[in-house]
């Protein structure tokens, strides 16, 4: 695991996103959808990706800055306010 920049505060910490699937009863999905999370620990903000994957499909953990930053960031929306 590397170190990632924090796109909020452009800081580095060591990354570890927590990674789930969106739960739905919804059997007629096209696919399903997977958020990562963690929250800086220099300003406490939010860094929020998501990804969609085959319904029931298989999805990496979220440890991996490298592919993190290839996912859909959700939040922070844009990048480096410095
Ligand atoms: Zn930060």
């Amino acid at each position: 695991m590397r170190d990632m920049e924090c796109p909020h505060c452009v800081q580095g910490f060591h990354p570890s996103f927590v990674s789930f699937r969106l739960e739905t009863k919804v059997e007629k999905r096209e696919n399903d959808c997977i958020l990562y999370y963690d929250i800086c620990p220099q300003c406490g903000k939010y860094i929020i990706y998501n990804t969609f994957v085959e319904k029931n499909g298989s999805y990496f953990s979220g440890t991996d800055p490298t592919s993190i930053e290839n996912l859909t960031r959700m939040f922070p929306r844009n990048k480096n306010h410095k």
